[in-house]
């Protein structure tokens, strides 16, 4: 680390996915360490920062949101730009969530850096009564696609930080890779 900065390296992870799956939550959830409820109802948060520690590296994360333009499929390509990773959600009670996957995925691999870290989250999993998606047809997609999977809650807090680690990882090992 030199004086001037207090981390190692920055990365700009972009969250993606239907809407209603939960994306501003998990990031208040990262943030905030709570579940906020109707994230939409407030002035919609469209990045945040999270700071991790990974072996002796500082590793800041500027994490976008879309704030509402997935709704009208009208995610910018500027947001796509200079991503390191992303992040794509679906939410496990909502199968239509789940089948619009293979095309966030189609439109992050074509608007963003080709070797973009990628991880698909499953998310509102503390809503084990209305699963419609089960974690083997979710498995095996994500292995066609050879992208991780997780599961996560927004509203527990269930494996949130997990997700953004896993990623934050996965880029660091490209870097070291001289991959990136
Ligand atoms: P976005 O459109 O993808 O940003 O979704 P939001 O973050 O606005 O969440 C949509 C709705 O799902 C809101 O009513 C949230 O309260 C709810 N929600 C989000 N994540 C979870 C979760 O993990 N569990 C439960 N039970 N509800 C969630
Ligand atoms: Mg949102």
């Amino acid at each position: 680390m030199d004086g001037e900065r207090d981390y190692d390296y920055m990365f700009k992870v972009i969250i993606i996915g239907e809407s209603g799956t939960g994306k501003s939550c998990l990031l208040h959830y990262l943030i905030e360490n709570r579940f906020k409820r109707n994230p939409n109802h407030t002035v919609g948060v469209e990045f945040g920062c999270k700071r991790l520690s990974i072996g002796d590296k500082q590793i800041k994360l500027q994490i976008w949101d879309t704030a509402g333009q997935e709704r009208f499929r009208s995610v910018t390509k500027s947001y796509y730009r200079g991503a390191a990773a992303a992040l794509v959600v679906y939410d496990i009670t909502n199968s239509e969530s789940f089948q619009k996957l293979p095309s966030w995925i189609n439109d992050v691999r074509t608007l963003s850096r080709p070797n973009i870290s990628l991880i698909v989250v499953g998310n509102k999993c503390d809503l084990k009564s209305s699963r419609a998606v089960s974690v083997v047809d979710a498995s095996c997609f994500c292995q066609e696609q050879e992208v991780p999977l997780i599961e996560t809650s927004a509203a527990t807090g269930e494996n949130v930080e997990e997700a953004f680690m896993k990623l934050a990882k996965s880029v660091l090992t490209k870097l070291d890779n001289k991959q990136l």
